[in-house]
C-alpha cells in the first residue's frame, strides 16, 4: 500500500516526537511491504514565524491532499514567548480549531490505557489500578458550547455573557455511528455520557444514540450522567470501554481519563472526518520547558502513528506490532524521565532520551 502522510512537527519538542514516530512508521513500512512519502508542513509558532499566521490555506490543502496528517504538537511557553502577545485568534492555538473545522474532524479518539508496567504511576487506589482499564472517549469536536453563538452584553445595568450550546440531529448520528463502529472493533460497551436530566441537548443526544445503537445489536449501550461519569472514571476505570460525548463534556472527561494513566507522555489520540481521513497527535503539549534537550517522551506519539495506521488505513496487524514493540520496550524496563516516578531509583542503562526510546522501539518491531 501507498501511504501519503502530511505532518506537520510543529513547536517545541514536536520536531524531536514526529522525527521518532517517523523512524516507527519507516521500519513497519519495510517489515510488511508499503511505500510511504511524507510531506512536511509549518503550523502555530513556527507557522506565525515563517508567514505571518499559525495555519496558512496553503497547509490545509496540503493535509486535504493527504490520506492522513500526523502531528507533534504546537504552542510556545505562554508566559514568555512572543507569541502570546498577539491577538488570541493569531497566536498559535488557533491554528488548531481551525484546522479541526476546515478538515471536518468530528470525531476525537483518546484511549486510555493502563500499562502494567506503569501502574505504579497511576494515582488511583491499588485494589482499582490492579484491575487495569483500557478504554477510549469518543468526544464530539466540532459542535455543542465551544462553537455556538456567544455574547456579552448589558442588561438591566450589569454584563451578561451567554454561551448557546447546539446539537443538530446530523451531528450526533454521525460521532454515534463512529462511537459504535469503533466499539465493534473493541470489547462492543459504549456508554453515552450526557445530562440529560437536565439539558435539552443532551435528551436529543440520548434518542439519537438510542436509534443508532438498533444498528448494533451486539454492541451493549448504556446511558451515564456526567457527573457520575465523573466519579466513576475515578472509582472503576475497568468498567467502561467506548465513551462517546459531547464536546466540552468529551473535553473535561479525557483530561480526567488521561490523568488516572499517570502518564501524560503515552496518550496518543485520533481525531476523524466521515471517510477514513484523520489528524493523529499525542494528548500532551509542545512541553517548551523541555524542547532541544533529547528528554521527551516520544511514545503517545508513536502509539498516535499506530492509531493512523489503524484507522486510515486498515492495517491493523501494521498498528499492532508497533504497540507490541512499546510493551516490550516497557517491559524491558525503559524508561524516558516523565515515566520515573519521583525517589524511584532506576539503573543508568535503563534511562532513555527521546531518540533512544524510539530507537528501542524500532528495534523491537516485529
Ligand atoms: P504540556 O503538555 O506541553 O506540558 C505539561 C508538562 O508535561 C510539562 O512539564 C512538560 O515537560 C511535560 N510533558 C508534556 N509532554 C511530554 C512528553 N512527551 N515527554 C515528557 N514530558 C512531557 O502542557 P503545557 O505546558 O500546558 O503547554 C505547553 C504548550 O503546548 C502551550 O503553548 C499549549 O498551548 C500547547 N498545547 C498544544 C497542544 C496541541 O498541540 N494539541 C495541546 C496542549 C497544549
Amino acid at each position: 500500500m501507498k501511504l501519503n502522510i502530511t505532518c506537520i512537527a510543529g513547536d517545541g519538542i514536536g520536531p524531536e516526537i514526529v522525527t521518532e514516530a517517523r523512524k516507527v512508521l519507516d521500519k513497519v513500512c519495510e517489515i510488511y511491504g508499503h511505500e510511504i512519502a511524507y510531506t512536511d508542513v509549518l503550523m502555530g509558532g513556527c507557522s506565525i514565524d515563517a508567514y505571518g499566521v499559525p495555519l496558512t490555506d496553503e497547509t490545509i490543502e496540503t493535509c486535504k491532499k493527504a490520506d492522513a496528517v500526523l502531528m507533534g504538537s504546537i504552542g510556545g511557553d505562554t508566559n514568555t514567548s512572543p507569541w502570546y502577545k498577539l491577538e488570541p485568534s493569531k497566536r498559535p492555538e488557533a491554528g488548531l480549531l481551525k484546522i479541526r473545522k476546515s478538515l471536518n474532524l468530528f470525531a476525537n479518539l483518546r484511549p486510555a490505557f493502563l500499562y502494567p508496567q506503569l501502574k505504579d504511576a497511576c494515582p488511583l487506589k491499588e485494589e482499582t489500578s490492579e484491575k487495569g482499564f483500557d478504554l477510549l472517549i469518543m468526544r464530539e469536536l466540532t459542535g455543542g458550547l465551544y462553537f455556538g453563538a456567544r455574547s456579552t452584553e448589558t442588561v438591566d445595568g450589569e454584563l451578561v455573557a451567554t454561551d448557546s450550546l447546539v446539537y443538530k440531529e446530523s451531528e450526533i448520528r454521525r460521532i454515534a455511528i463512529k462511537a459504535f463502529d469503533v466499539a465493534m472493533q473493541r470489547s462492543k460497551k459504549v456508554t453515552s455520557v450526557d445530562k440529560a436530566n437536565v439539558l435539552d441537548s443532551s435528551r436529543l443526544w440520548r434518542k439519537v444514540v438510542n436509534e443508532v445503537a438498533k444498528d448494533y445489536p451486539e454492541v451493549e449501550l448504556e446511558h451515564m450522567l456526567v457527573d457520575n461519569c465523573a466519579m466513576q472514571l475515578v472509582k472503576d476505570p475497568s468498567q467502561f470501554d467506548v465513551v462517546l460525548t459531547e464536546n466540552m463534556f468529551g473535553d473535561i472527561l479525557s483530561d480526567e481519563a488521561s490523568m488516572v494513566t499517570g502518564s501524560i507522555g503515552m496518550l496518543p489520540s485520533a481525531s476523524l472526518n466521515e471517510t477514513k481521513f484523520g489528524l493523529y497527535e499525542p494528548s500532551h503539549g509542545s512541553a517548551p520547558d523541555i524542547a532541544g534537550k533529547d528528554l521527551a517522551n516520544p511514545i503517545a506519539t508513536i502509539l498516535s502513528a499506530a492509531m493512523m495506521l489503524k484507522y486510515s488505513f486498515g492495517l491493523d496487524k501494521e498498528a499492532q506490532a508497533i504497540e507490541n514493540a512499546v510493551k516490550k520496550t516497557l517491559e524491558d524496563g525503559f524508561r524516558t524521565g516523565d515515566l520515573v516516578r519521583p525517589g524511584e531509583e532506576i539503573s543508568e542503562d535503563k534511562k532513555c532520551g527521546c531518540r533512544r526510546m524510539g530507537d528501542l522501539i524500532v528495534e523491537r518491531i516485529k
